[in-house]
């Protein structure tokens, strides 16, 4: 059972050195007095979040992992054995688990079966999945969109910004977001339907940038970065904007977080801003499938993934994600022959 370990605690931007690949093994029977299941691992997705784990911090919300123990993570599984009386042989599953060929999953409350296999597979680990449900709560449900209001989006060709922008389109708004190449620049104008997208690392005048886009202002930020680009939406915001605080990439692996000196916007614009986190909103993945796979399968968002093959390119994939060097929402794939 080949597996990706974390060597040790991370402090700063995670490099690829800090995990090995290594052999194991594994029994493939899950044990009758419990809950768990065996699985085959067939994607794991790699999501930001994860540098938290990698770091010894007390003040996360959720706990670091064990160096010389794999890594865990969303991803999608077959069950090979079950001791669980809702999962059973073959079963197709999502959730929480090992970075691993097989896993023991224990802890089963994060792990859904998937009824709908006429979509890829490796769509659990992004748009049917985790980052999915991401963009829909923070954007439906945060946000309180409302047709012909001006939204921007950053990151947003990444697993949940691209999708932001495309329901954003599809609710009638005026949508632009920043990605940090100009490819990606091209996939947000021509992939996605954004109205317009700015390369940020070519554009360092955030506010500058912003105002040309958003003459008028801007109703909604869907924030994935915070910061630099936080402090000039601030700036350029309309009276009851809202800003989902979905995530702050940029911030993740400075010693010190960067100041935020605008927030007497909040104020003066009588500004909603929320943060979330996706987990607590999963008794509504029903209601989200039932908006998305028709969407899905009748062409009307498109979604576009990354995909590393063998867990090898694990490592690398994860820490790519801080450079940008995904395009779209990156997985690896694994066992998938
Ligand atoms: P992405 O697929 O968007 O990948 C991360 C992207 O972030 C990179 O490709 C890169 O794109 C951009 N990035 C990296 N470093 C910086 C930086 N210093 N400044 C600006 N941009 C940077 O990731 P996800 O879509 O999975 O996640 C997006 C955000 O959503 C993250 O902040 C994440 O933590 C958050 N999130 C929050 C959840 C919640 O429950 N609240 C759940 C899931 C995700 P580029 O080339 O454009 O710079």
């Amino acid at each position: 059972n080949m597996k990706v370990i974390l060597k040790h605690y991370v402090s700063g931007s995670p490099q690829e050195t800090d995990m090995h690949l290594t052999a194991g093994t594994i029994k493939l029977k899950a044990p009758t007095d419990s809950n768990a299941v065996v699985v085959k691992n067939l994607f794991l997705s790699c999501d930001p979040y994860m540098v938290f784990k990698m770091m010894k911090l007390d003040r996360h919300y959720s706990e670091s992992y064990t160096p010389g123990l794999p890594i865990t993570g969303y991803g999608v599984a077959k069950v090979l054995d079950s001791s669980h009386p809702d999962f059973k042989n073959d079963d197709l599953v999502w959730g929480l688990t090992g970075w691993e060929e097989y896993s023991l999953i224990t802890e089963t409350n994060h792990l859904f079966k998937i009824q709908h296999t006429d979509v890829p597979l490796s769509y659990y680990a992004g748009i049917l999945g985790m980052p999915g449900m991401t963009a829909y709560i923070g954007f439906y449900e945060l946000c309180s969109p409302k047709t012909g209001e001006y939204v921007f989006v950053s990151a947003a060709s990444g697993a949940v910004g691209q999708l932001v922008g495309q329901f954003a389109k599809l609710q009638g708004c005026y949508v632009v977001g920043c990605a940090g190449s100009n490819e990606k620049v091209d996939l947000l104008k021509n992939k996605f339907g954004f109205d317009e997208a700015f390369n940020y690392k070519e554009e360092p005048d955030y506010n500058a940038a912003l105002k040309r886009f958003f003459p008028e202002g801007i109703d909604i930020y869907f924030d994935n970065v915070g910061g630099k680009i936080l402090d000039a939406v601030l700036l350029n915001l309309r009276v009851y904007a809202r800003i989902a605080v979905c995530g702050m990439i940029s911030q993740y692996n400075l010693e010190q977080p960067e100041g935020v000196h605008n927030l007497t916007s909040i104020v003066m614009k009588q500004v909603r801003m929320q943060g979330y986190l996706v987990f607590d909103y999963y008794h509504l993945y029903p209601k989200y499938l039932q908006m998305i796979l028709p969407m899905i399968r009748e062409g009307k968002v498109v979604y576009v993934e990354d995909i590393a093959d063998g867990l090898e390119n694990a490592p690398a994939a994860l820490v790519g994600l801080f450079s940008g060097r995904n395009i779209g929402k990156q997985v690896v794939a694994v066992n998938c022959v």
